[in-house]
């Protein structure tokens, strides 16, 4: 019998996430967050939330898109650079392609570049003319180059590309790089960046079964709390009645105020408000400078709008 049987295929969500690597520890925070409890055990391709009708499949990033566009799961979380690749490399295949975007997620943030050996000297796409460059990405790096009229050769490698120029296997890389220190340690360097990446939660482009959508408009409203939590804080403060205005004016993102009165001051009140944004400690130091005192900045865990 398929481990999926018909009974879950109507009634639990499927959510496919990333079995094992950049996604994962990011995402399955993100579902703790968001009150899912399930078994942590990796080895489990499929996990069964304990206090939700909801079925998490653990798999490779690559084949997600595709679960998702075979309508295997119900909702899915991977890279765009993944996602937009595999949907180049399915519609030249004659497979289905549609899905829904549901969000961008605050996470996985990612660029593919093309690097070159350090000693090249490089003046723009057009220095890469009848190169061979490796890639685990040819539909991204082709429609990139193919906007420059630069013709190349891709070499196909699903790991280790950044070797492939001291190997001789190719001229040029183009790759997924967060800081760099890879490519340095390889002599290369980054010339172009072609695509940049975060992760994204799909869905399936068809109508959800009612006791799954039920489920989907559950906590689809829990991720985009735990999202916007995360960047907002709890600010508070003591202020001068009369430099409430400039103080309103220098926080960021903030809502309007609560402003609540001080025992035994008359010229001074509380001040409580909820900033959208980073703090930073230059916009303490002004408010400080404006005659705010005790200025507390506090984590928000949850939000709900
Ligand atoms: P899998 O075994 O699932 O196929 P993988 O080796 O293809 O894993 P990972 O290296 O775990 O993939 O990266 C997964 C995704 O994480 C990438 O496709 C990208 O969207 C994102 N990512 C975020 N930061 C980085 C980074 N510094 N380097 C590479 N990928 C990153
Ligand atoms: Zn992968």
């Amino acid at each position: 019998m398929s481990i999926i049987d018909k009974d879950n295929k109507e009634k639990r969500l499927r959510i496919a996430i990333q079995k094992s690597g950049r996604l994962t520890d990011y995402t399955e925070k993100l579902f703790k967050n968001c009150g899912i409890k399930f078994n942590e055990n990796r080895d489990h391709l499929l996990a069964h939330a304990e206090n939700l009708p909801i079925d998490i499949l653990r798999v490779r990033d690559d084949d997600i898109p595709g679960l998702v566009m075979d309508h295997v799961v119900d909702l899915g979380i991977v890279g765009e650079n993944v996602l937009e690749e595999t949907t180049m490399q399915r519609q030249s295949d004659n497979l289905p392609t549609a899905y829904k975007r549901l969000m961008q997620l605050n996470y996985g943030d990612c660029r593919l570049s093309i690097a070159v050996p350090n000693e090249m000297e490089y003046e723009g796409l057009h220095s890469l003319q009848g190169f061979k460059i490796a890639t685990t990405y040819p539909h991204l790096l082709r429609r990139k180059l193919k906007e420059h009229n630069v013709n190349f050769k891709s070499v196909l490698l699903t790991g280790s590309v950044e070797v492939a120029p001291r190997a001789g296997l190719a001229d040029a890389i183009c790759d997924l790089v967060c800081t760099g220190a890879t490519l340095h340690a390889n002599g290369l360097k980054e010339v172009e960046t072609i695509y940049t990446s975060k992760a994204v939660l799909i869905c399936r482009d068809e109508e959800l079964y009612p006791e799954k959508q039920a489920i989907a408009d559950l906590i689809i409203p829990r991720i985009k709390g735990v999202m916007a939590a995360k960047e907002s804080k709890y600010i508070m403060m003591n202020a001068p009645k009369d430099k409430l205005s400039e103080i309103k004016a220098i926080l960021p993102g903030a809502e309007n105020p609560s402003i609540i009165e001080l025992e035994g001051s008359q010229d001074r009140v509380a001040l409580h408000v909820v900033s959208r944004e980073k703090l930073f400690w230059e916009t303490m130091e002004k408010l400080k400078s404006l005659g705010a005192t005790s200025i507390l900045v506090v984590p928000i865990e949850k939000m709900l709008d």
